[in-house]
């Protein structure tokens, strides 16, 4: 059987196991998840992410120096920013019409007396901006510092590219680094059942599906937004910009958006995500490398659907009216939440603290959809990867075409 298919059963299993611990009495099953699906799980995990900043430190280096001069670098860089924003901005339209046509957030049905939510607080937007460049970048890859270590890398690829034979050892020692880990995660993929499997039914077993009673409404928004994204922006795109046939791009990818959904983090999925981009997908090596480490730290369309369709909803139960200038400053703030996000679980529900100071909505309001959270971060990290993936396979496509036309001219 191939890892594809037994991963889907370890999907559906660990989905179907889930849902049954979740009705289990609450020693029990926090006895089976300490000992045995959270272990299983998490060492699962950390054999990924154990190669994470690895890859993306070499991977970002070859693909910086294999695309040659820097001009081309800025070209891809601009194509993938725009892509990402306005993919972002389409996401967040979707979020918010999907939540005043279904109108998940009813007043009245909601006890808003008792929420009880402590504010974190996020990082301010400039001095992200300011840290991109590292002052340490051995700092930056100890903690795992996505933005300085992609940055890092560029500067060494740039160098390297310049610096040409000069430099050609180190460019090698890249080389066969790369080799190394991407066949290191080719052995870990083979455990990805079973930690798939561990992962999700340890997560629905403790999210479990009671008390999601009034909450029902506001997930199957979030859901459907995430679904008409992927089956209208990204398939249009991939069909009109990339001249491809996206089911097979779906199919493809599928390995990684299994894993989006069991991780619930972008970054944890980066190794897998961008071997299965480079190698089911045909994407190319320099672009897969660059877009897709850089996506899984700046793109969140999945986040955006669902900060959108939360701070619609936390308006409708609070019996706030949103204006037109509350609209554009969701559509504003969001996509800044949805950048800051980092590829880890749950940050995108503490970013959306964000957006709902802008339009002076109650902060405590996520206290209401804190319970649902887990199963929606694990749907919308899936579609968070997969907007990566489609950029860098649309962007890949055209320079393939280009390079072709170039060559039989
Ligand atoms: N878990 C998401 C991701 O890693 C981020 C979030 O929305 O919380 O992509």
């Amino acid at each position: 059987m191939g890892l594809t298919k037994k991963i889907l059963i370890a999907l559906v299993a660990g989905v179907i196991v889930g849902i049954g611990l979740s009705y289990i009495p609450t020693n029990i099953f926090t006895a089976i998840n300490t000992y045995l699906l959270d272990p299983v799980g998490q060492i699962f995990i950390n054999l990924i992410m154990m190669l994470v900043v690895p890859i993306v430190f070499v991977s970002i280096v070859l693909g910086t120096s294999g695309l040659g001069d820097p001009a081309k670098l800025g070209k891809i860089g601009i194509q993938t920013v725009s892509f990402f924003l306005v993919t972002t901005a389409i996401a967040l339209a979707i979020g918010i019409s999907l939540a005043f046509l279904l109108q998940p957030g009813q007043p009245g049905v909601f006890n808003t007396e008792a929420i009880e939510y402590e504010e974190q607080s996020a990082p301010p937007i400039m001095e992200t901006i300011i840290n991109i460049i590292p002052d340490n970048p051995i700092a930056s890859m100890a903690t795992g510092d996505m933005l300085q270590i992609i940055a890092f890398a560029i500067f060494i690829g740039i160098g390297l590219a310049f610096l040409g034979e000069k430099t050609a050892g180190i460019h090698r020692l890249f080389e066969q680094a790369n080799e190394l880990f991407m066949w290191l995660i080719q052995v870990i993929m083979k455990t990805a059942p079973y930690g798939a499997f561990a992962l999700i039914a340890s997560a629905i077993g403790d999210a479990g599906l009671r008390g999601i009673g009034p909450m029902a409404m506001y997930m199957i928004t979030v859901i459907l937004g995430l679904i008409l994204h992927a089956a209208i922006t990204y398939s249009l795109a991939i069909w009109g910009l990339g001249k491809a046939n996206p089911i097979k791009f779906f199919k493809g990818f599928f390995p990684a958006i299994s894993l989006g959904f069991s991780t619930s983090s972008s970054n944890a999925t980066l190794p897998v995500s961008m071997k299965t981009a480079q190698e089911n997908l045909g994407v190319k090596k320099e672009i897969s490398s660059f877009v897709q480490p850089l996506g899984a730290t700046i793109n969140m369309d999945g986040t955006a659907i669902m900060q959108a369709v939360a701070t619609v909803f936390i308006a409708q139960v609070y019996a706030e009216t949103l204006g037109f200038t509350d609209i554009i400053l969701i559509i504003l703030t969001a996509t800044l939440a949805s950048i800051g996000t980092a590829g880890v679980p749950g940050v995108g529900l503490i970013m959306l603290a964000m957006v709902l100071n802008a339009v002076g909505l109650p902060v405590e309001g996520i206290g209401l959809i804190i319970g649902v959270d887990r199963i929606l971060d694990m749907l919308r990290t899936s579609l968070n990867i997969t907007g990566d993936a489609a950029c860098a396979f649309i962007i890949s496509e055209r320079e393939q075409r280009k390079e072709l036309k170039v060559k039989n001219a």
